[in-house]
């Protein structure tokens, strides 16, 4: 059973929902995608009914806060139950190398007993454009999303026989079209409704609107897109009408996730 559990579907200041991350489950076993702004990631896998000693992998695409900050609790957390002998195994984070020093070098300056479990019981692996890496017996390959600042990387991943591709909070780069070209799921960002570009500006956010997302799936005939990285101030009425107007630019499966969706690939 592989599925897609959606802790967060927000962008970085919501309140009405959660930051956007998300579980990819394969058989019991987990990679986390991001970690959120905070320690409301523990709250989610509560929810979600996830036990944060069940996660041994964890890819965190950039170091914005709202995605790496919550990084800090699942380490605490780990950390806390290692030495008690209740997580198994190793905890893997990948992630590029300048956002791992920043990781251990704060870790390390305010507890470094927890310090201790890295590169023993805590590894953090270096990102770079098309590694190769076999998490929850899938393979992933590691896609630079060539953002127009810093850097951030997704993914194209094997998931039960389909090719799921993850393109984070950046639009997609027309430079990824061979990796991501035909995907069976897209997972694109889409800030706020073409209708509300003066509102939201997201354009000048480096995001994009839910017409420019359904637009990219049609162009690479993927058959099921999830949008999320949303503005919340409209939520109850967010799936309606972001459906409403992707339909017309995309006529594959469109999801609009809530927050704590399932999401079924097989
Ligand atoms: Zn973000």
């Amino acid at each position: 059973m592989s599925k897609i559990i959606v802790l967060g579907t927000g962008h970085a200041m919501v309140t009405e929902c959660f930051n956007s991350c998300l579980l990819l489950e394969n058989n019991g076993r987990y990679v986390l995608v991001d970690t959120s702004g905070g320690n409301g990631i523990l709250g989610q896998l509560k929810k979600a009914g996830v036990a944060v000693e069940d996660i041994h992998d964890v890819f965190i695409t950039h170091n914005h806060f709202d995605h790496m900050v919550g990084l800090f609790w699942i380490i605490r957390t780990i950390a806390y139950q290692i030495p008690l002998g209740n997580y198994e195994g190793n905890l893997n984070i990948y992630i590029t190398g300048d956002n791992a020093k920043l990781v251990r070098d704060y870790v390390l300056a305010v507890y470094p007993r927890m310090g201790q479990l890295f590169d023993s019981r805590i590894f953090f692996v270096d990102l770079f454009h098309g590694r190769e890496l076999e998490l929850i017996d899938n393979e992933f390959t590691v896609m630079d999303l060539k953002p127009t600042m810093g850097s951030h990387f997704g993914f194209v991943m094997d998931f039960a026989g389909k090719r799921l591709s993850y393109t984070s909070d950046v639009p997609y780069h027309d430079s990824l079209y061979d990796l991501v070209y035909g995907s069976d799921w897209l997972v694109h960002e889409a800030f706020c409704l073409e209708s509300q570009i003066d509102e939201y500006k997201p354009h000048e956010k480096h995001h994009s609107t839910v017409k420019d997302a359904c637009l990219v799936a049609t162009e690479l005939n993927a058959a099921n897109l999830i949008l999320f990285h949303t503005e919340d101030d409209n939520i109850l009425q967010r799936r309606a009408l972001y459906t409403a107007e992707g339909l017309q630019y995309f006529s594959g499966n469109l999801l609009v996730p809530d927050d704590l969706d399932v999401i079924s690939l097989c």
